[in-house]
């Protein structure tokens, strides 16, 4: 059963890696927007650190290609070094860096502040995709948070707010994502992954707790049922050890 659970790192970037790699994640995600003088620059590119593996790169890229292809914006690939050494060159996980769009230009700014659910989606099936077994996953917020500089919050953004803060809205709306997909067997017996999105939002939280006490498998959560499979359920309910 594949799942994922979120965790959030803060401290310096150095810490935030360490920590990562004490806990063993599978993949680490630092978020952030890009930002020049200029207005007008608008285009997509991932940062890694010069000793990326081949799976971060050939993650970073599928994260770049899908973000140009989402916003119409031109897609600059990854870029090695520099910043992403600092940031993620000691986590011992696939690493990358974020920088879907830019925040200095209006349109950036505006998808920033408008479309973080597409970005998260975006990040989300990129994760299920190059981590199909589930496990930790490491979420870092660009600029805020440090020790050494806790009222960083990177660029400004135009129009009004700061790249941090939507960055965080970014990755908070990716950990609902992730952490609400629990796979299970479909008819053909594959993995199939179901979206807690497909359930009421009145039924959401009965959903998660039938599925975290084996009580359902959490599936077609919008199909009738029987009453032999009400029986059951209500039978591994009240014999579920305490
Ligand atoms: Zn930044």
């Amino acid at each position: 059963m594949a799942r994922y659970q979120v965790k959030f790192y803060k401290g310096d970037y150095g810490e935030r890696q360490r920590a990562a790699n004490a806990d063993a994640a599978v993949c680490y995600v630092e978020q952030h927007f890009n930002s020049v003088g200029d207005p007008s620059p608008n285009y997509t590119m991932v940062v890694l650190s010069t000793n990326a593996s081949e799976t971060a790169s050939n993650w970073a890229r599928r994260y770049s290609g899908a973000v140009a292809a989402k916003f119409g914006i031109k897609d600059q690939g990854i870029r090695k070094g520099g910043r992403g050494d600092g940031n993620l060159a000691r986590a011992k996980m696939p690493a990358i860096l974020l920088e879907p769009f830019f925040v200095s230009n209006p349109q950036g700014s505006q998808w920033a502040k408008t479309r973080q659910q597409e970005l998260a989606e975006i990040l989300v099936g990129t994760i299920r995709e190059f981590f199909p077994d589930g496990g930790a996953v490491a979420f870092s917020v660009g600029h805020k948070y440090k020790r050494s500089a806790p009222n960083d919050r990177g660029a400004s953004a135009h129009g009004g707010g700061n790249e941090a803060d939507l960055a965080e809205a970014v990755l908070l709306k990716a950990q609902t994502l992730l952490e609400a997909m629990v796979a299970v067997p479909d008819d053909e017996g594959e993995d199939e992954p179901i979206h807690a999105a497909e359930v009421s939002p009145w039924a959401r939280e009965a959903h998660e707790w039938v599925v975290a006490n084996g009580i359902s498998d959490g599936t077609r959560p919008q199909e009738p049922v029987t009453r032999e499979q009400l029986w059951t359920m209500l039978h591994r309910a009240a014999t579920k050890p305490k």
